[in-house]
This record gives C-alpha cells, sequence and structure tokens, in this order.
C-alpha cells in the first residue's frame, strides 16, 4: 500500500509551478496576437458577406411585412430614377467589378418589386441602359402624377484614392432656412436612411447626426438637379461607396442588390405608417375686402397646433385660424401686390411628419 505521506510535499509545489507554465505558455500566442482573429471577410473563408434579415430569409416574416405593407402602399404611385447609364457609365468600382449605372438600376428594379408587390404603383425613369438627361428625370417625375421620387445611387468620394470611405447617406433639397425647403422630404430622407443603414450595416457618415444631408452641402444655393427640378417629395439616396473593395464585392451580388431594395422599402414602410398630413377640400370665399380660405387636413393622428405656417408669395402671414379639434385651417387674404398669389401651408403630425406639398395659385383679381 502505498502511503501518501511519504511523497515529498515539494513535488505537488513543482506540479503546480509546471502547469502555471504550461498555462502561460499556452495563453502567450493569445496575448502577443499570434493567433489573429480570422477575418471574416477574406476570400476563400466560409464567412458571409451580409446577413439577410428575417424578412428576407423567412416567408412567414416576409408575408407579416407585406400584409401590414398592402394597406399603406395602395394607391400610391413612386417614381424610381436609377442614376446614370447609357453613355454615362464613367463611375466604375476601385476594383471594376461594378459600374455605377448597373448598380443603381439593379437596386431600382429589386425596389420596383418590393412596392409592386405591397400593391404600389411604380413607374421608372429608365429599366434598362439608356442614356436620360437630368432635366428629362425631373420632367417626366412631374408629369407623372406620383407622389414621391426617389433618385438611387452609390457613392465615390470627393477626395480621389480614399478606398477606406463607405456609409450611407440620403439627400433632401434645399436647407431649412430657405423657401426651397420641404421639411417632407427630409422626413422621407430619414426614414429611408435609417432603415437602409440598418439593413446593409453602414453608417450614415460623419457629416450629419442621422445620415440625412441637405444638397446644398454638394452644390451650396443649388443643391441637385434632379431634387431640385422635381416638383413632388423628392430624395436621392447613396446607398454605399463602390470605391471601396469589401462593399464592391457586395455591390457585385444581385442579392445584396436586393437587400439594399429591401432597405428602402422597409424605410419607406415605416415612412407610411407614421403617417403624415394631407391638406385637402380647398374652398376660397370672396369677402367685403378679403378672400377667405378654407383647408381641410387629413390626419389620423392629429396636427401639431403650433406647426401651422402660412405662406403668401413666399412670406409667412399670420392672418390664419387652425382648429384642431375638426382639423380645419382658415385663411384670410388682403389685397396684395402681387399677381397670382401663391398660398402654401405647412403643419405637421404628432409623429413629426410634415405635411405633404400644397400651393394653391389665387387671382389677385378676386381682392380688387
Ligand atoms: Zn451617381
Amino acid at each position: 500500500m502505498l502511503n501518501n505521506s511519504s511523497i515529498p510535499n515539494s513535488i505537488y509545489r513543482y506540479n503546480i509551478v509546471f502547469y502555471l507554465i504550461a498555462f502561460f505558455l499556452l495563453l502567450l500566442p493569445i496575448l502577443t496576437g499570434c493567433f489573429s482573429v480570422q477575418n471574416e471577410l477574406q476570400k476563400g473563408s466560409n464567412q458571409p458577406y451580409y446577413v439577410l434579415p428575417p424578412e428576407m430569409s423567412k416567408e412567414n416574416e416576409n408575408q407579416k411585412l407585406m400584409n401590414s405593407a398592402k394597406p399603406l402602399f395602395f394607391g400610391k404611385k413612386f417614381f424610381l430614377d436609377p442614376g446614370h447609364g447609357g453613355e454615362d457609365r464613367k463611375s466604375v468600382g476601385v476594383n471594376k467589378r461594378v459600374v455605377e449605372a448597373d448598380i443603381n438600376l439593379a437596386v431600382a428594379l429589386e425596389l420596383r418589386k418590393y412596392l409592386a408587390d405591397a400593391g404600389a404603383d411604380v413607374i421608372l425613369s429608365r429599366d434598362k441602359d439608356t442614356t436620360i438627361a437630368l432635366s428629362d428625370r425631373s420632367e417626366l417625375a412631374n408629369k407623372s402624377g406620383a407622389d414621391f421620387f426617389i433618385s438611387i445611387h452609390h457613392n465615390a468620394p470627393g477626395r480621389y484614392g480614399d478606398e477606406w470611405i463607405d456609409y450611407t447617406s440620403t439627400y433632401y433639397h434645399g436647407k431649412d432656412t430657405n423657401y426651397e425647403y420641404t421639411p417632407m422630404c427630409q422626413d422621407i430622407a430619414r426614414y429611408v436612411q435609417r432603415d437602409l443603414s440598418y439593413a446593409l450595416r453602414t453608417s450614415g457618415g460623419p457629416g450629419s447626426f442621422d445620415g440625412t444631408y441637405s444638397d446644398y452641402n454638394i452644390y451650396p444655393g443649388e443643391g441637385f438637379s434632379v431634387l431640385r427640378k422635381t416638383k413632388i417629395p423628392a430624395i436621392l439616396v447613396e446607398c454605399a461607396f463602390f470605391t471601396n473593395a469589401y462593399q464592391e464585392e457586395k455591390l457585385a451580388i444581385r442579392e445584396y442588390n436586393r437587400l439594399e431594395a429591401f432597405g428602402i422599402f422597409r424605410g419607406l414602410f415605416r415612412y407610411l405608417k407614421s403617417g403624415y398630413p394631407v391638406w385637402k377640400n380647398p374652398v376660397i370665399e370672396r369677402t367685403n375686402d378679403s378672400v377667405a380660405v378654407t383647408l381641410h387636413a387629413e390626419d389620423s393622428l392629429g396636427i401639431v397646433e403650433t406647426s401651422v405656417k402660412v405662406f403668401v408669395n413666399k412670406k409667412e402671414i399670420h392672418t390664419f385660424d387652425f382648429n384642431k379639434a375638426q382639423k380645419n385651417l382658415h385663411i384670410i387674404l388682403r389685397p396684395a401686390d402681387e399677381n397670382p398669389m401663391i398660398i402654401r401651408v405647412e403643419a405637421r403630425n404628432k409623429n413629426g411628419n410634415y405635411s405633404y406639398p400644397i400651393e394653391l395659385k389665387i387671382d389677385n383679381i378676386l381682392l380688387k
């Protein structure tokens, strides 16, 4: 029988020291970084380039989304404008894997499918690789009777050769300090930007807190032609940077283009769900020395009373009364020098979304 007490204590001590040294040696490569984390983005690895959200990967989740989207999209008309194309194919990815014109079109075609499945009417400025002038894009949109204009682009940095940069940005026209600005466009931009960058796992870039940008940031005082000349609510999406090698790999995959379209669609869905006021039934009546204009705001949520603004020929006026319960706006117009008088009315609902733009043209003769 072996008597434990016959083993000297020092042997136990040596064992402990041995295990400690062995443990430390095993830990050493990790501490020094020799076991570097496998780059999941590396070519040849099994790691996916992107992950599809449940609404894209699971049929029942997709059905749930489409079922709640249908009542909101039904009767709405969207004008999609895939940027460039035809003679304009000079924007090419850093590894020449994609041409911007082609991926813009791919995203637009996928977005058309989503919108049409949800019951919306969709018109495209181009559905193939053709040349369309910038002004024609706006003109087509203005004549189309569409409710929304979405121009789809992919980005390149202003500083040539910066291949690191990559983010998602969404543009609206003008700045809130000038009359050209339509707050509704920034509302739509916010929703689309949030959900697109969520789907792509991109940031909104360092130039803005929420990833939405005024087009005056790019062309001060002018903005983008397609946003300036389009007279329906309009945004321009720069989905991601084709000048970033990793992003370009993804942009070359059609399913990823569908993911981009999904992000835009989800943003539009969330926007429509949060609602926006629509001014309806304008009634114009002449009184002794003035003209009275009455409008009704259609909105399921309710209007923020203090947000109601009335402009006459670009100048804000305060001769109006808003009945909160009935959502009726009563404007009194005094004779003015300008003819005709252009009346613009704005208000936002309780979700913070601004009204669909309305402009009424009133002949000044009425006031004489
Ligand atoms: Zn572009």
